[in-house]
């Protein structure tokens, strides 16, 4: 009888845990990793998070350019399920990932006048219901107090990437973006001088964020660089 009532009061203390936070409109949160709950607004235990090493900035090479890339994590752990999980409909497991990447990535020293998603196709778009890269950067927008701008769109329905060879990699991205015509007047005035930063969910050969950094350098930025949730 004692450990039915200890049960019960573990099971009504883990209930009303639960009701609590969902009458205060805040999800029931468990680490993405190992599943135990965590206190209310956080995506990963302590211990989980301790197991997502730094990782280095890396740089990609457009011409005579330099763009470097800030990631949270390498493609693996936690942040690669996250990043998984936009294939099944995962909208909530993309708002959790753009809360990592604000907590794991140093968006204040990178300091950025303006965020640009990278853009979906429409098409997938509508299928998937929403763009990973869009959801990270209202995050990471949300935190610095910048705008995130839908100033570049992506007008062919490219394969993903990891499927083909190099060569198929290069003509799969020709013209695979254009400036969204809502900004073809205010491009300069949005670019001009200004550190721009790409966001992405996953950065792997570079080659999605060359394509789509082409379409800046015309008009002149300061910088560019990329914020993403991992990079290989
Ligand atoms: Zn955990």
């Amino acid at each position: 009888m004692h450990m039915l009532g200890r049960w019960v009061a573990q099971i009504y203390s883990h209930t009303s845990w639960v009701v609590g936070h969902i009458i205060n409109g805040i999800y029931p949160s468990y680490c993405v990793e190992c599943k135990v709950l965590v206190e209310a607004d956080h995506v990963i235990c302590v211990l989980c998070k301790k197991m997502i090493q730094p990782i280095a900035t890396r740089t990609l090479v457009e011409g005579t350019h330099k763009i470097s890339v800030y990631a949270a994590s390498l493609y693996d752990g936690p942040l690669q399920k996250l990043v998984r999980q936009k294939n099944h409909g995962g909208m909530y497991s993309s708002m959790q990932l753009g809360r990592l990447v604000v907590e794991l990535v140093d968006c204040e020293r990178i300091a950025p006048d303006l965020l640009v998603p990278i853009p979906l196709h429409w098409r997938k778009k509508a299928k998937r219901g929403f763009n990973q890269a869009e959801i990270i950067g209202k995050a990471v927008a949300k935190k610095l107090s910048i705008p995130l701008v839908e100033c570049i769109i992506r007008i062919k329905d490219t394969k993903p990437q990891h499927e083909l060879t190099r060569l198929e990699r290069i003509a799969n991205l020709e013209g695979a973006f254009a400036i969204n015509p809502k900004y073809q007047n205010t491009m300069s005035d949005l670019i001009k001088d200004k550190h721009i930063t790409i966001i992405d969910d996953q950065v792997t050969s570079g080659a999605t964020i060359n394509a789509m950094a082409r379409h800046f350098f015309k008009y002149k930025p300061a910088r560019i660089s990329v914020i993403s949730a991992c990079r290989k």
